[in-house]
């Protein structure tokens, strides 16, 4: 099923401008070539933003609701090709089918509700403090933007930039993560079917060091959008500052589940299962933390530890699987050098910890379901972010505690308690340092029509999905009228 793809630039599909490829292999199976890509650097970077900047003026003067027509019409293509796209996503991230379609489905969703904000892009009107006088407030587009993303969502991550930036009138650069080109290659694609004006949107596939960091160098970016590490995310944020560029950052965290005394537990457990172990841990979201009331650890960690025991590892294409691999040899060491440390720093191993390499797993980069209890705040399995199917048990006292436990590390993106106290339902809502607060659902499976972004080093205060989306690709305009007819001094009272 190889599938062979260069850069899309200006319309057309090119190879790199030194005719360099990458592989993409399938983590479940290394033998498995996805295809070949152009390996792009500076002058390929030159040539997209060249492109996206002479699209630039006709795009920002299309009217709105004509511009958000082509999210629609590529939302309607996705959808037709769901289950096809969703199989060659499973073959080239290795996340379970079921994960793969959801993550199409997001896309869809996310495309369609941008193309109904091409009919509302709002701004306010607001009265003057002066007679026959008027304000109201326009969105006006950044310009061209380029696009940074990871591979853990190799659809919805980039159609949450790619989406708004259309709708806001924006020309973009899209680089998505070396991991993944095949979907980013076949999303750009989709666009191109329906017909979105060339230079509008453009790929350079290739490696961060070099495409992706001539992206952010570059004069005629005016902003970038990123998701991806907290390491390339400060080096982005520093390169930003001195040019000037806008920059917004969607980076690491480390995910908390409180469980309280008067949860139910069951399903506290299937919660916990659900948010670390889905896509293998993978998630910015991922429960990496379990803090637990004292009086519940012994049967919610029995149950826990039964729920994982039945957990099958495995190629995602098995229906049956509900741990599919990590997505490369080096994240694979990664996490298996986190869970040595886990164990010297004094955590219990209750369960995995170990690399699986029996004949199903020998050509794939597959960790057991690792739980470990006795985890203290201090631990670095404690504080940093693993990225992989490994998750830890604290114990608390209290619902103070407990918070103050989840508010104990530097990222804040999701967190989640279980319990039907509604006071302290509140008490978190409150008190907890997270852009995301769930009571009773777990940290895991944000939805597109709020706001997503964390506080703390998770990012820097922009928020994607959501109606704010758009904030990130606009700058807002205050038009003040005056229609009196004379000379009208503000504040001269
Ligand atoms: P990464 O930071 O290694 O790579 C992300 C992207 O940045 C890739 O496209 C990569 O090629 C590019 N890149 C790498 N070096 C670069 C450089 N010097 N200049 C410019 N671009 C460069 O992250 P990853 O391994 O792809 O993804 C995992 C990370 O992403 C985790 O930390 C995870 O928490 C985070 N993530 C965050 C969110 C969120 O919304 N907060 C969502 C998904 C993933």
């Amino acid at each position: 099923m190889a599938q062979d793809f260069g850069n899309f630039i200006n319309g057309e599909w090119v190879e790199a401008v030194s005719g360099d490829t990458f592989e993409s292999r399938n983590p479940a199976d290394r033998n498995e070539v996805i295809g070949a890509f152009a390996r792009s650097g500076a002058a390929d970077v030159n040539r997209a933003v060249e492109a996206a900047a002479g699209a630039y003026p006709e795009w920002m003067a299309t009217p709105v609701p004509e511009r958000a027509d082509y999210l629609l019409r590529a939302g309607l293509i996705l959808e037709q090709r769901r289950d096809e796209l969703a199989e060659i996503m499973t073959r080239e991230m290795g996340k379970t089918l079921k994960e793969s379609r959801a993550d199409l489905q997001e896309g869809i969703d996310f495309a369609f509700y941008m193309a109904g904000e091409g009919r509302r892009f709002f701004g306010d009107t607001i009265p003057a403090e002066l007679p026959n006088k008027i304000y109201m407030t326009l969105r006006h587009p950044v310009g061209v933007v380029g696009l940074i993303t990871p591979w853990n969502f190799p659809i919805a991550i980039p159609l949450w930039k790619i989406a708004p930036a259309v709708v806001s009138g924006c020309t973009s650069v899209f680089k998505p993560a070396e991991d993944t080109p095949l979907c980013a290659a076949l999303l750009v694609d989709i666009f191109r079917e329906v017909g979105l004006p060339p230079g509008v949107l453009n790929l350079v596939n290739g490696y961060g060091a070099d495409a992706g960091a001539a992206l952010v160098d570059h004069p005629g970016i005016k902003a970038v959008s990123f998701t991806g590490s907290l390491e390339v995310g400060r080096m982005i944020n520093e390169k930003c500052a001195s040019t000037m560029k806008r920059c917004s950052l969607e980076l690491g965290s480390k995910n908390a589940l409180i469980v309280m005394p008067d949860a139910e537990l069951d399903l506290a457990v299937e919660a916990s299962a659900w948010g670390a172990f889905a896509t293998s841990g993978q998630r910015c979201t991922a429960t990496s933390r379990l803090i637990v009331h004292d009086d519940i650890r012994g049967p919610f960690t029995d149950r826990l530890l039964d729920r994982v025991s039945k957990m099958k590892v495995g190629n995602g294409l098995d229906p049956d699987v509900e741990l599919a691999p990590v997505i490369n040899e080096q994240q694979k060491d990664r996490v298996l050098e986190y869970i040595a440390v886990g164990q010297k720093e004094g955590a219990t191993l209750m369960t995995g910890g170990e690399e699986l390499t029996g004949d199903e797993h020998a050509n794939g980069y597959f960790i057991a379901p690792t739980v470990f209890d006795d985890m203290t705040p201090d631990m670095r399995i404690a504080t940093e972010e693993v990225f992989g199917p490994v998750t830890g048990i604290m114990r608390v006292d209290s619902v103070d505690e407990a918070i103050a436990a989840a508010n104990g590390v530097d990222y804040g993106l999701s967190c989640a308690i279980y319990t039907h106290d509604i006071t302290n339902v509140f008490k978190a809502a409150q008190q907890l340092e997270f852009g995301i607060i769930y009571a009773n659902a777990p940290t895991i499976g944000a939805e597109i029509q709020v706001p997503f972004g964390g506080m703390k080093n998770t990012g820097n205060g922009h928020r994607e999905a959501g109606p704010q989306a758009l904030d990130e690709f606009t700058e807002w305009k205050t038009i003040g009228i005056d229609y009196s007819g004379k000379l009208q001094r503000a504040q001269m009272r």
